[in-house]
């Protein structure tokens, strides 16, 4: 049997057909190397922004079903252009939606877990030399129902088909040469990291280094796939391996900086200070499948017996999260309820902070001298995070990178432009 290699492409490295021809011609390279290939794409470009302002201009409470059916549609260009392009090389290859391809997801929209993939018709189609060319980002309900994974998701479409055919690698070719300490679109001499642990990427991830969906890291490390980021442009460079060792001495104590611009801080004020008030509002928040983030209580206070209950969330849920708490004001006795979405979470990450005193106390200070004030604290084994007002993330991130010795002589290739929808 041969080995099955998968590879994915992100919207950059398949905006156009002359970057699709280049695509086909990555996947063949793979392929003439005697491996099995399937191919995971993105919609073309800035595709789904696109797709999401249309939906907006018609009204601003689209109904998330429909949301789905709509942003489905990117990816099935991208799959039989890609496949038609491969087909054009002489090469037989079959592009399949998440239907065909049998990613079976939760009966939830917008950011649907994958629970199953039937790779029967994959494993056949690749038996007859063919490479498929499998849409990411969508999944099918038990009932035929179109979900997709949430904004960046054909990442983890790629890692689950790889842990489901028990790939030997999955590529994700993407429009930068790899895995930086922070994002060269801020830091343009960012280093590129030879390699990182599944868990300091995680972590990067979910601070906002979007270069990766956060669960394609959770998937690889869970069903040990070797997952590697390079650039669909340069292919000289290996990029970088996202492994589960941990390098045995760890020199620096931070490996990156990361911000996300993408949340919203809640306040729930006076609050009664008896047990349960919390279980309740983050329960009904979990039904309604909202993550919530960072979660501050503060110290009761004697005179009223009340306290506040602050915590964050992706401003996309934010409308889901508001109507949740205004159904539970009775109940809370509450119903003041602060919001800020001027609020970006600027993070530092590294596994050499773990018993390292004065990691903290440094990135204060870096604040401190910048004249950047911080709304909230919170902190993980690995990780230091802190909300700023959204204007000061980028001199916050490049403040970092500088003080703890991030960077590199060399300034990064970045190839794709930022959407201006
Ligand atoms: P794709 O369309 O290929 O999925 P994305 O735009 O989702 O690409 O991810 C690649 C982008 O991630 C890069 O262009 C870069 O601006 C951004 N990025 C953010 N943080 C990092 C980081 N630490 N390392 C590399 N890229 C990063
Ligand atoms: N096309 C989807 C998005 O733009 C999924 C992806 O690119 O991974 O979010
Ligand atoms: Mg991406």
């Amino acid at each position: 049997m041969n080995r099955i290699i998968v590879q994915k492409f992100g919207g950059t490295s398949v905006a156009d057909t002359d970057k699709i021809k280049n695509v086909a011609k990555i996947v063949i390279r793979e392929k003439e190397n005697g491996n099995d290939v399937v191919v995971v794409v993105s919609a073309m470009g800035h595709t789904t922004d696109y797709l999401v302002k249309m939906a907006k201009d018609l009204t601003t409470t689209p109904s998330e079903r429909e949301m789905d059916m709509l942003l489905s549609t990117g990816e099935g260009v991208s799959i039989a252009l890609l496949a038609m392009a491969i087909q054009s090389q002489g090469y037989d290859a079959i592009s399949y939606n998440a239907i065909q391809a049998g990613i079976y997801t939760e009966n939830i929209h917008s950011k649907a877990r994958i629970t199953d993939i039937k790779t029967d018709k994959i494993k056949s189609q690749l038996a007859q030399g063919k490479i498929v060319v499998v849409a990411g980002f969508q999944g099918m309900t038990e009932d035929y129902e179109i979900t997709t994974l949430g904004r960046g998701g054909s990442d983890t479409s790629a890692v689950a088909l790889a842990a489901a055919l028990n790939a030997t690698r999955c590529d994700i070719y993407t429009d930068v040469e790899g895995v930086y300490t922070t994002d060269p679109r801020i830091v343009p001499k960012a280093s590129r990291l030879e390699e990182i642990s599944y868990d300091e990427m995680l972590e990067l991830a979910h601070a906002g280094a979007n270069v990766l969906h956060p669960r394609s890291v959770e998937t690889a490390k869970h069903s040990n796939v070797q997952m590697r980021v390079r650039s669909s442009f340069n292919l000289n460079n290996l990029g970088t391996l996202i492994t589960g060792v941990e390098k045995m001495e760890i020199y620096k104590p931070v490996t990156g900086v990361a911000a996300d611009l993408s949340q919203a801080r809640i306040v729930v004020c006076n609050v009664p200070d008896r047990p349960g008030v919390a279980a309740k509002i983050f329960s009904c928040l979990a039904d309604k499948k909202i993550s919530v983030d960072m979660i501050i209580q503060s110290y009761a206070r004697k005179i009223s017996n009340t306290n506040d209950i602050a915590f964050t969330v992706n401003g996309c849920d934010l409308d889901k999260t508001l109507e949740t708490l205004d159904e539970l004001k009775t109940e809370l006795n509450s119903d003041e309820v602060e919001v800020d979405t001027d609020i970006a979470k600027v993070s530092i990450v590294g596994a050499g902070m773990i018993d390292r005193p004065g990691i903290a106390s440094k990135m204060f200070e870096t604040f401190a001298k910048q004249g950047i004030n911080i709304k909230m604290i919170s902190t993980s084994e690995i990780k230091i995070s802190c909300l700023v007002n959204k204007e000061d993330a980028k001199r916050a991130v490049q403040a970092l990178h500088d003080v703890f010795e991030l960077n590199s002589d060399v300034v990064a290739d970045v190839k794709g432009t930022l959407p201006d929808v």
